[in-house]
């Protein structure tokens, strides 16, 4: 990692440059709640006075900049008494201004799936490698919780990384194309007076997570509470309508349909993101459903979050954001249910 200093004004000129060359997408207010609290999203920005340089967190996470909610993976035509296949999973190169620490982690996690996992997807690493990402920091909102340390403070999974420390970015290099976009600029090395600035400001970060959810031995608590009354509590409470999967950064169950058009001549094969909370999700052919219930459901998106990935990748999935509890109209938030099953155990 090379570590530099920009000034903020020399940053706005630096990102000026990046949307004149790229198309470029930054948190922007595109409505308030009903409490009047401003709602943010990622959306294209063709000027840095544009962007909500220090907004809070965007409603739905970057993910769907690598995980659209539907993709064509393949078109087919029948011509000259044969099927041609046509497949398309270029993009253009991007650039994604101020994502969170903790939705760079959630990448981070989901690469371990779509890059290096069996079953690699050659449309998520075109766009993961065609996304220059310049990630920003910041304090935690108030219902956030910390699971690990390294999903707010990352050093992987972005070109460039600023901590705010007053007047100017303390930056994090993790690029070449980083390090040589930022000779077009000015920057400098970082003081002894910066370092100290950098290291305080991790320090008020880390302390600014004020919810606790303690997931020490979670996975044998999951285990032993498989068939707990807990998950019927939260279970029958769950609307099944699968906002908590799509507003989740690392969620990223999809199921894949065929679709042939009415000539016979032409299909196509799409992929659209799924929820484990829909109540079709573990249907199968025959019309048996694996899990029926809302409590079937529920209790398999959190086997999945804290469960199965912590097997494999010695992680949970989830980077506690807290999206999915902020976004469920029915209340049911991951510190509640998690705590709920520690109760039980005592
Ligand atoms: S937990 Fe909440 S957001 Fe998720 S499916 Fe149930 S009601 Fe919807
Ligand atoms: S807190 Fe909820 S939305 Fe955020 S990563 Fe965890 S499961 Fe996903």
């Amino acid at each position: 990692m090379i570590y530099k200093t920009i000034s903020k004004p020399e940053f706005k000129k630096f990102v000026n440059l990046l949307i004149k060359e790229n198309p470029t997408f930054g948190p922007v207010e595109v409505a308030k709640n009903t409490k009047g609290k401003p709602i943010y999203q990622f959306e294209e920005v063709h000027s840095y006075d544009e962007i909500e340089i220090d907004y809070t967190m965007s409603y739905s996470s970057i993910k769907n900049f690598f995980l659209p909610f539907k993709e064509t993976l393949s078109k087919f035509k029948y011509e000259g008494n044969d099927w041609k296949q046509e497949i398309k999973y270029r993009v253009h190169p991007r650039v994604l201004i101020g994502p969170r620490a903790s939705d760079i982690s959630g990448l981070v996690k989901l690469d371990k799936i779509f890059v290096t996992g069996h079953f690699p997807s050659a449309y998520y690493i075109a766009r993961r490698k065609n996304t220059f990402i310049i990630g920003m920091d910041n304090k935690a909102l108030p219902d956030a919780f910390c699971l690990s340390p390294e999903d707010h403070d990352i050093r992987t999974g972005f070109n460039m990384f600023c901590s705010d420390i007053g007047d100017k970015y303390y930056i994090s290099i993790n690029s070449s194309k980083a390090y040589n976009y930022l000779k077009k600029v000015k920057t400098a090395n970082p003081t002894k007076a910066d370092d100290k600035k950098f290291i305080e400001r991790k320090k008020l970060i880390q302390n600014s997570f004020k919810t606790k959810v303690d997931i020490s031995g979670l996975e044998n608590f999951l285990d032993i509470e498989f068939k707990s009354p807990i998950w019927t509590k939260w279970g029958e409470k769950c609307l099944s309508c699968g906002t908590c999967a799509a507003v989740c950064p690392t969620c990223y169950c999809y199921g894949v349909e065929e679709t042939i058009e009415v000539n016979l001549l032409e299909s196509r094969k799409e992929q659209r993101l799924h929820s484990c909370n829909l109540v079709d999700f573990a249907k199968v052919a025959g019309g048996h459903n694996f899990r029926p219930t809302s409590v079937d459901r529920l209790k398999y998106r959190y086997y999945h979050q804290y469960r199965g990935f912590a097997e494999n990748d010695d992680e949970t999935l989830c980077v506690g954001c807290n999206r999915c509890g902020r976004a469920c109209l029915a209340d049911i938030n991951p510190k509640d249910v998690i705590n709920d099953l520690r109760m039980e155990n005592l």
